[in-house]
């Protein structure tokens, strides 16, 4: 599932840098995908967008928004429950010019 930003969030900006994906923009910022622009998720909060999120599958361990945000507002999205093999293809046609090896404990949080 992606992860999602309640309303806790204190705009501290820790997390925007920390998303492989570029899946986190701040409040009021229009995001990108596949090319195009689209209008902010959120105007008062950071907010992350589902359709780039894979729960950091393919890349690392856990959550890296969920691992540096201060205030623990990062959150599994019960709205977006999505499995390993749906996020890690998510991660592959996001990088497309990356290969990616096998999913591991290392770059999957489901093999913990
Ligand atoms: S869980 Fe990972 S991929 Fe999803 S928004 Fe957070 S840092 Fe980005
Ligand atoms: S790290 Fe947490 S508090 Fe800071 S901007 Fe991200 S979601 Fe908001």
């Amino acid at each position: 599932m992606a992860t999602m930003i309640t309303e806790e969030c204190i705009n501290c900006g820790a997390c925007e840098p920390e998303c492989p994906n570029t899946a986190i923009y701040a409040g009021g910022v229009q995001y990108e995908y596949n090319g195009s622009t689209f209008e902010a998720l959120s105007n008062d909060f950071y907010y992350i967008v589902p359709e780039k999120c894979t729960e950091c599958v393919g890349h690392f361990d856990q959550e890296q928004c969920a691992a540096v945000c201060p205030v623990d507002c990062c959150i599994p999205d019960q709205n977006h429950v999505e499995d390993e093999a749906i996020l890690f293809e998510r991660a592959k046609s996001i990088h497309a010019e990356r290969t990616f090896g096998d999913l591991t404990a290392a770059n999957s949080r489901f093999r913990k």
